[in-house]
């Protein structure tokens, strides 16, 4: 017999190696499923994320964890600053997310842009050794030992929103030579989650701001005044609330027609912000009458700033146009709200100190107008 039969061993020897390899597969095919469970989570987390600190929150703390990531930063093109302008007045801390970082311009993304024209190539993923010089700007605060990094643009419709920038303390992360589909998958989610989180905080904004002053308009002050009410009850503060009318506006219409009107009140308005607190809120109401909440301020301190308001409106003449101007003043009614009465409701409450203040203003109006008037329940 020439032929060796297989040994007993033998067998034993291959059939352990082929479970070896197999257990091996069967980790592989595990851990892979659960890398796709993880990142379908974060998908379906990120998807229903309806505001901006939400989404952007959700990034910062679940990426780097499911990706085992020593590095997640995120930047958004931001031309004119408008982004960080109304995420700011909408309320968002961006002290709470110092990787998230705004650019002006495409440019100074770093990405491969080519010859920019309509046949300009969607820039690619830049992966490769980490370089202070070269990824600085997407890494201000570099985790020690970062070593690899992957620089992937956020593209909507061909068109770059941004950049998510990805760091690894391993240098073999991500090399050149990696493909790069499932993170520019994952870029692709997080650029429409993105971009249609900023455009309903543009609309959510566009809907609580006055077009043509740029202040806060009466449906975001109904709504902050029964948020105002509650907390002061609850914390025991004082606030204070201002109805501001212009004198005699059907006449500066009449004088210096409608359009010059508008210039009127779009100066009145930065002259009453002029005299607030960043805690206090300016809305305009309708026609030409403002309305001021003023938080931890009683009924004398909100008459001292309601005095300073009417003062610098009065002051000095408005420039409606180059060659004309005129003089403007402006009537004002002040009340406090009264916390001695917390069996109404924040609803009762708010309509009760709106007309305690307009009924000051009638006074003023009353009373020769261009002054300021308390409100004072007894008198
Ligand atoms: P008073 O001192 O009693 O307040 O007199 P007034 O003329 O200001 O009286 P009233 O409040 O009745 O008039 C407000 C005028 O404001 C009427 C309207 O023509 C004008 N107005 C309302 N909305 C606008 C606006 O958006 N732009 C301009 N230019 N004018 C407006
Ligand atoms: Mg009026
Ligand atoms: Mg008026």
């Amino acid at each position: 017999m020439t032929s060796k039969q297989p040994q007993a061993s033998d067998l034993v020897a291959e059939n352990q190696a082929l479970r070896t390899r197999m257990a091996y597969l069967l980790e592989q095919a595990e851990r892979n499923h659960n890398i796709m469970m993880r990142h379908q989570a974060f998908d379906l987390e990120i998807v229903s994320a309806s505001t901006f600190p939400e989404l952007v929150g959700t990034i910062f703390r679940t990426l780097p964890i499911i990706s085992e990531l020593e590095a997640v930063t995120l930047t958004l093109i931001d031309e004119g600053g408008d982004i960080h302008t109304v995420m700011g007045k909408l309320g968002v801390n961006f002290a709470e997310f110092p990787d998230l970082l705004f650019v002006e311009e495409v440019d100074r993304l770093g990405f491969d842009l080519g010859r920019r024209n309509a046949y300009s190539p969607i820039p690619r993923p830049l992966l490769g050794m980490y370089d202070a010089f070269k990824h600085g700007h997407a890494f201000p605060r570099p985790p020690e030992g970062l070593q690899s990094v992957a620089l992937v643009p956020l593209l909507r419709n061909k068109r770059i929103i941004g950049s998510l920038n990805l760091g690894s303390v391993d240098p073999t992360r991500f090399t050149p030579s990696l493909g790069t589909d499932f993170i520019e998958h994952m870029a692709s989610i997080i650029a429409i989650c993105l971009e249609n989180v900023i455009s309903n905080e543009m609309l959510k904004y566009i809907g609580l701001t006055d077009s043509l002053t740029g202040v806060y308009n009466r449906r975001y002050m109904d709504r902050r005044l029964l948020e105002e009410i509650a907390r002061a009850r609850r914390q025991a503060y004082d606030i204070s609330l201002m109805y501001i009318d212009i004198d005699h506006f059907k006449r500066v219409n009449d004088t210096v027609g409608h359009q010059g009107g508008d210039e009127v009140l779009r100066e009145v308005a930065q002259r009453i912000k002029a005299e607030l607190r960043l805690s206090d809120a300016l809305a305009r109401f309708g026609g030409e009458e403002f309305v001021v909440l003023l938080i931890n301020a009683d009924l004398d301190s909100s008459t001292f700033v309601a005095e300073r308001i009417r003062a610098g409106i009065a002051a000095s003449m408005i420039d409606v146009s180059p060659s004309v101007r005129v003089s403007i003043t402006a009537s004002i009614g002040v009340a406090c709200l009264d916390r001695s009465d917390a069996g109404a409701t924040p609803e009762a409450a708010a309509m009760e100190l709106i007309a305690q203040a307009d009924s000051a203003l009638y006074q003023a109006k009353d009373s020769g107008r261009n002054r300021v008037l308390p409100y004072r329940p007894d008198a």
